[in-house]
């Protein structure tokens, strides 16, 4: 893990996995109005993690806001399925999602990016999803999301 602070800012590199043992719960948070994490090399979480993450979360000051990129499938997966996983206001700034083409079964995972493919609701207009189109490098058929559309974009509902 790595860590750089600047003033009441502190962004944070993590990696591996996400449990009892994940040195992000010394952080200090308290310490923090703006909390980024970027996640790209986190590799899954277990239930002790979940737990951890959640108490971690509680430790943060009034009105901190948390900012996740590169988050995995995994992570945002625990976003949508586990109630208060992150604090009101959390933005996720990008995440991986899969990828299947239905004619060769080949895979892909595509980084889905905020203001992209996806945006927050904001001043009374509702959240939007804009899925790319993507072509099988391998058949040039086109790639369906190997996920549920509805699901997946679950984050951008509760933070309206
Ligand atoms: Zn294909």
């Amino acid at each position: 893990m790595n860590q750089k602070t600047n003033g009441d800012a502190i962004e944070i590199f993590l990696e591996g996995p996400i449990s009892e043992k994940t040195e992000l719960f010394d952080v200090k948070v308290q310490n923090f109005k703006h909390i980024k994490l970027n996640m790209a090399k986190v590799t899954f979480i277990n239930s002790i993690g979940v737990k951890n993450w959640i108490s971690w979360t509680v430790r943060f000051s009034l009105g901190t806001k948390l900012i996740m990129e590169e988050c995995p499938y995994v992570i945002v997966n625990q976003v949508n399925i586990v109630h208060g996983f992150v604090p009101k206001g959390t933005i996720i700034t990008s995440f991986y999602a899969p990828f299947l083409c239905e004619s060769c079964a080949h895979e892909l995972t595509m980084k889905l990016e905020n203001d992209v493919h996806y945006k927050y609701a904001a001043n009374q207009l509702p959240h939007e999803v804009h899925l790319p189109e993507l072509v099988c490098t391998k058949c040039g058929s086109p790639m369906e999301p190997d996920f549920m559309v509805d699901k997946i974009f679950g984050f951008l509902k509760e933070k309206a």
